[in-house]
């Protein structure tokens, strides 16, 4: 199968509105945002990945963990995060379904202590994109053709000037979205230039 890169004119459902809304996301508010810094550029993409219970997909505690409504007794795990308050814009599921938390023009809690060539604190400036996954295992096509979808739009709304996976910006800390994501698979299908390919930490 060729990856041949999304169109942005294509895919109008992908813009974001004027308050930082896609249209193609299932809405899902979170109350875990706050306001970005007056006048910062909101220039970066973060890519992640989560899982809850970790390893398991399509149990709907992605979407109860960022709306702080977490059933803490399905899993014991649940227990260690039951006070953690987190966010991210957006979460793509295993069939490649848009979920979105946080408008664009907020700031969600995705990235935590963080740095992107030399700029502290990630959040202020980027957008976080969830894919449903673990590090252990692979990402379907759908996830693949959503994410260049919605990156491909988000160009074309904002002046997005890298893309960076969380391990790259929290380098010891995150592992995620972990070696099973495609990161020239996704390049392609986004149709990235060479000046936007995915930030890579020296060393
Ligand atoms: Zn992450």
């Amino acid at each position: 199968m060729a990856d041949v890169p999304v169109a942005a004119s294509l895919l109008p459902d992908f813009l974001p509105d004027a308050a930082g809304w896609v249209p193609a996301a299932r809405r899902v508010p979170s109350p875990n945002f706050d306001a970005r810094p007056d006048g910062m550029p909101l220039d970066v993409v973060v890519i992640h990945n989560i899982s809850l219970p970790p390893g398991q997909f399509g149990t709907g505690d992605i979407e109860a963990f960022f709306q702080n409504r977490l059933d803490v007794s399905r899993h014991p795990f649940f227990e260690t995060i039951r006070e953690v308050r987190v966010s991210a814009h957006f979460l793509i599921t295993r069939e490649g379904e848009l979920v979105q938390f946080v408008a664009c023009t907020q700031r969600a809690w995705h990235a935590g202590q963080s740095e992107y060539c030399g700029r502290q604190r990630c959040n202020d400036f980027s957008i976080g994109i969830e894919i449903e996954g673990a590090d252990d295992q692979p990402f379907t096509p759908a996830q693949y053709t959503t994410a260049a979808a919605l990156v491909t739009a988000l160009r074309a709304a904002y002046p997005i000037q890298g893309v960076a996976g969380h391990s790259d910006i929290a380098p010891g800390r995150k592992t995620d979205p972990g070696p099973h994501f495609d990161w020239p698979r996704f390049v392609a299908l986004a149709g990235l230039p060479a000046g936007l390919l995915p930030y890579r930490r020296e060393g």
